[in-house]
C-alpha cells in the first residue's frame, strides 16, 4: 500500500503503517494552532479494508471523507459522520482511490470549468499577479465589457486556500451569468464582473491549510502593510477599477468544519450598520429567490459582535470584506460562508454548491437590477 500526495492540492503527514491500520494527520506546515486540511492518495490496496486513524481531531467533517476512484474527476461523501477515524474497504482491481477532507479544487479544475466557456464573448481570463512563487495568479472578467457599466461586482474565493466549496459556487455564478434566465441578460449588459478564483494560488496548489498562516493569514492582510502579491495587487486593482462603480463585493468562504453554525449559509455580518443593513436585504432577496436545494435563512447571519464574528477575530489585520467597505460607492460588502458537506441537513457537493452560486447571482440581479429599474411615475 503506498500513500502519496505529490500532486496539486496534496497533503497529509503519514505516522505509522501498521497492517491494515494508517495513523496519520493533517501536515499544518506554516499553521498557527490546528486545522483541518488534508487530501491523499492509496494506491496498492485491492481488496482490502484499511483503517485510517487521524491523531488530530476533528478532521472528518459531517458527511465523512470525500472519495474519488476516478482519479479526483467526481468525489462522493463516504458518510461515515465527523470525527477523526474512517474505514474504507477498496474494490478487487483499483488502481488508486483519492481521499480528502473537502471536495478539492485547484487550477485543473478551473482550466477545466474555463474550457467549458470557450470562445464565449461575454468571458475574459487575465491576470492579476504574481504569487511568491511565481505562479499566475488568475482573473476573469465577465458580463458588460465593452462598454462602460452600470456597476461593478467583485467575487473573490480562496482568501483561505482549503476553503474549496465555494469554488463550485464561483463556476455556478458565472454560469448565472452566462445564462438564459432574464435577469442574466439584464446583467450581462449592465454589470461587469471581476472574479478572483484563488486568492491564495500558491496555497490552493500545494494543499495548504491557508486559514491561520502565519503570521497571518491573506484574508488577514489589508491593514496599511500587506504582505501578499495577491491582496496588494487586488487593492491596488480595485482602486484603479471600481471608479465609483463598485456596487458589489462578496468574498466567499467555508466556516470551520462542522457543527451547528457550520453547517447553515450565512453572511458574516459588517459592524457598519449602514452596510448589515444592505447585507441583509441582499440576503433577504436570497432567500426569497433562491431555487437551488441548498437552504438559505437570512436569520441565519451572523451579526457583528456575536459568535466568532467580533474585534478579537480580526487582531492580526483586517479582512478583506472590512477593507472592501472602504471603497467609495460599494454599497454590499459581505463574506459569505458556505459549510462543506452539510447544509441545513441537505448535503452540499460540487453540484449542489454550483446551484447555491447560481442562486447568488440571481439574488445579486435581484438587488441591482431591481432597484436600478427605472421608478415607476404615478399617474
Ligand atoms: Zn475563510
Amino acid at each position: 500500500m503506498t500513500i502519496t500526495c505529490d500532486f496539486p492540492g496534496g497533503n497529509i503527514a503519514v505516522e505509522q503503517i501498521d497492517g491494515d491500520t494508517v495513523r496519520l494527520r493533517p501536515d499544518l506546515r506554516d499553521t498557527e494552532g490546528a486545522w483541518f486540511y488534508w487530501h491523499f492518495r492509496v494506491s496498492g490496496a485491492s481488496d482490502r479494508t484499511v483503517h485510517f486513524e487521524f491523531t488530530q481531531d476533528p478532521v472528518i467533517g459531517a458527511r465523512g471523507p470525500a472519495v474519488s476512484t476516478d482519479g479526483g474527476l467526481t468525489w462522493s461523501w463516504l458518510g461515515t459522520g465527523p470525527g477523526h477515524r474512517f474505514s474504507y474497504t477498496f474494490p478487487n482491481n483499483t488502481e488508486a482511490v483519492s481521499f480528502c477532507m473537502t471536495i478539492p479544487y485547484t487550477m485543473a479544475e478551473w482550466t477545466r470549468f474555463l474550457s467549458g466557456h470557450a470562445n464565449n464573448p461575454h468571458l475574459r481570463s487575465g491576470i492579476l499577479c504574481t504569487s511568491r512563487k511565481g505562479r499566475p495568479v488568475e482573473t476573469l472578467t465577465c458580463g458588460c465589457l465593452d462598454a462602460v457599466p452600470q456597476h461593478r461586482v467583485l467575487i473573490t474565493a480562496r482568501h483561505h486556500c482549503c476553503e474549496t466549496l465555494q469554488s463550485f459556487a464561483l463556476e455556478g455564478l458565472i454560469d448565472y451569468m452566462l445564462g438564459d434566465e432574464p435577469g442574466a441578460a439584464w446583467m450581462r449588459a449592465h454589470v461587469e464582473l471581476l472574479a478572483i478564483p484563488f486568492m491564495d494560488k500558491d496555497g490552493v496548489e500545494e494543499g495548504d491549510q491557508g486559514k491561520n498562516r502565519r503570521p497571518r493569514d491573506h484574508n488577514r492582510d489589508y491593514d496599511d502593510h500587506g504582505i501578499y502579491p495577491e491582496t496588494l495587487a487586488l487593492r491596488s486593482k480595485i482602486s484603479r477599477w471600481s471608479n465609483g462603480l463598485l456596487s458589489v463585493g462578496i468574498d466567499l468562504h467555508c466556516p470551520w468544519i462542522s457543527g451547528v453554525i457550520n453547517e447553515c449559509i450565512y453572511f458574516v455580518g459588517q459592524p457598519s450598520e449602514e452596510k448589515w443593513t444592505e447585507q441583509q436585504t441582499l440576503s433577504g432577496i436570497l432567500e426569497k429567490t433562491k431555487q437551488g436545494p441548498l437552504p438559505f435563512h437570512a436569520s441565519n447571519n451572523l451579526p457583528y459582535g456575536t459568535s466568532w464574528n467580533v474585534a478579537s477575530s480580526y487582531q492580526k489585520g483586517r479582512c478583506f470584506s472590512h477593507w472592501l467597505c472602504t471603497v467609495p460607492g460599494i454599497r454590499v460588502s459581505t463574506t459569505v460562508e458556505l459549510p462543506y458537506a452539510n447544509a441545513e441537513g441537505i448535503e452540499v457537493n460540487a453540484n449542489t454548491a454550483r446551484a447555491f452560486g447560481t442562486d447568488l447571482g440571481r439574488a445579486i440581479y435581484g438587488y441591482l437590477g431591481q432597484s436600478s429599474a427605472p421608478r415607476e411615475t404615478g399617474r
